[in-house]
């Protein structure tokens, strides 16, 4: 994609319906302008380093106006940037898209547009409603129900009630009765179903399922914020059958993922998909040692050693970095065995065309040094700097030479203690894949009342970590996120 401005729909607001081509645009842009309806897992794939501007902020009450969002788009522009126009659901449909294209075009700046899943589907289909169903229908309308500032609405009810077609209202909450009432005079039946359903796609959508009569008092009842849908049409009764959303495993469950950034991908979107409100909260991060001197001079010397140890699959990627540095390759390595924390530890290995001789059968420092108590040394052990203490001790006891070579530092970040804390006024689950997690979330915290949290754990070390702040914890089967998923689902 190379044009100036790229117009993208985010979609609803699971960041999973963002499409490829739209995620790919956001990583790749300089200047990022957002709307009020962009969820924050998907503004959390901005990259740091870009610009964001957020157009959909009411200062004094008042959105940024529509020239004023045109205008920024152009100027942005023409310094040269890549940007992206980022809005929820599909720009072109109630989204203004058209109008801020237009200076764009008058002005000859580039631009493409990726089409976004709209809300007007995908939030009816996380309600368990499927718009058309031969049974029931055979078109759909999608309508605005937003009226002008004391304006009435403009809407042909006699019309659409003909059609006998399905009737998805968006920005509709504050007419709710007015449109509700349009189709009833317009002669459509009371019992007509209809449902209106609230933040869609996200963790905290709610929805109420009623009849045309009702909805606007079930609706108020409820006190159903914008924004949200309104659908009429036979369709809404398979609702409650087709309520898939709303039965996943993790639904209403709410987990603080603490993994680093650049590792936490696969579990919160796993998370995400089982039903779970995620929060990312990356509490450490890895900075690579260059040099890494006790390293360096261990290879300067590799044939030495007898094993050489890995407890992450970060330290594989490194060694071999550093071995490359001392002009060498994996012929250095000839009859030296090797042994991993875990498979993951050994599929990385395995890049480098090397198999493990030893991974333990539980995959933590503790196993690992008990599987390692009758080696002969020298043993090398390439890890992060502040590693178990286990295969030091053990390897002390045994009167066992070693060499304790970190290769990275992990730091601890506070990337958002504001929301963390927020998250912790209610019972919450909290991921913990290792003891530096533990320890950079309660350093990120300093004083916090962790008493609603369960720390669900990988590895004995990791909760026993926990267990020293007074945090519950589970502890998965096994040290793999598989694992750790199903121990957040059984607490
Ligand atoms: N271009 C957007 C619509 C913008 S108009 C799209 O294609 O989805 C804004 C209206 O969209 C809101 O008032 C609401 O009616 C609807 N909407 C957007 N996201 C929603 C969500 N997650 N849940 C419910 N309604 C949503």
């Amino acid at each position: 994609m190379a044009a100036s401005v790229i117009l993208v729909g985010a979609g609803p607001g699971d960041p999973g319906l963002l499409t490829e081509k739209g995620k790919a645009a956001l990583q790749n842009a300089e200047v990022v302008v957002f709307d009020r309806l962009v969820s924050p897992a998907i503004l959390s794939l901005i990259p740091a380093k870009t610009e964001r501007i957020d157009v959909g902020k009411q200062a004094s009450h008042h959105l940024v106006p529509q020239e004023e969002i045109n205008r920024i788009l152009l100027k942005k522009a023409l310094e040269g940037k890549r940007v992206v126009r980022l809005k929820g659901g599909d720009p072109f449909l109630f989204g203004r898209g058209g109008e801020e294209l237009e200076l764009l075009e008058e002005n000859g700046v580039s631009f493409e547009v990726v089409p976004g899943v709209t809300s007007a589907l995908s939030v009816p289909a996380y309600a368990g409603i499927p718009v058309t169903h031969r049974d029931f229908c055979s078109s759909l309308h999608i309508i605005t129900g937003h009226a002008k500032a004391d304006a009435v609405l403009k809407i042909d009810f006699d019309a659409l009630r003909r059609t006998g077609s399905t009737l998805v209202f968006l920005m509709g909450v504050s007419t709710l009765p007015e449109i509700c009432s349009g189709l009833l005079r317009a002669g459509m039946d009371e019992e007509m179903p209809a449902a209106v359903v609230e933040s869609g796609t996200l963790p905290s959508q709610r929805k109420i399922i009623s009849t045309l009569a009702e909805l606007p008092q079930a609706a108020q009842d409820a006190k159903i914020k914008s924004p949200a849908i309104i659908v009429v049409g036979k369709v809404c009764a398979l609702s409650e059958r087709f309520d898939w959303f709303d039965n996943l495993p993790l639904k209403g469950k709410r987990v603080i993922v603490t993994r680093p950034a650049e590792r936490n991908g696969t579990l919160c979107r796993e998370l995400r998909a089982l039903g779970a409100d995620v929060l990312e909260y990356p509490c450490i991060r890895t900075v690579v040692r260059d040099p890494a001197v006790e390293l360096d001079m261990a290879i300067a010397s590799i044939s030495d050693f007898r094993w050489l140890v890995f407890t992450s699959p970060l330290g594989p990627v490194l060694f071999f970095r550093r071995l490359r540095a001392a002009g060498k390759d994996a012929r250095a390595l000839a009859g030296i065995k090797l042994a991993t924390i875990g498979p993951k530890t050994a599929e990385a290995l395995e890049n480098f065309g090397l198999i493990a001789d030893l991974v333990p059968a539980v995959y933590d420092s503790a196993h690992l040094a008990e599987a390692m108590a009758q080696v002969e040394g020298p043993v090398l052990l390439c890890r992060a700097s502040q590693g178990s203490d286990a295969l030091p001790q053990i390897f002390e006891k045994r009167g066992v030479p070693f060499t304790d070579a970190p290769c990275y530092d992990t730091v601890y970040e506070s990337p958002d203690p504001e929301a963390a804390l927020a998250w912790l006024k209610a019972p919450v689950l909290v991921s913990f894949t290792s003891v530096s997690t533990v320890r950079g979330f309660v350093s990120s915290l300093p004083g916090a009342d962790l008493s609603n949290v369960m720390g669900c754990c990988i590895g004995r070390q990791t909760a026993l970590e926990a267990e020293k702040y007074g945090i519950r914890v589970a502890v998965s089967k096994e040290a793999t996120i598989g694992s750790l998923i199903e121990c957040i689902k059984e607490v």
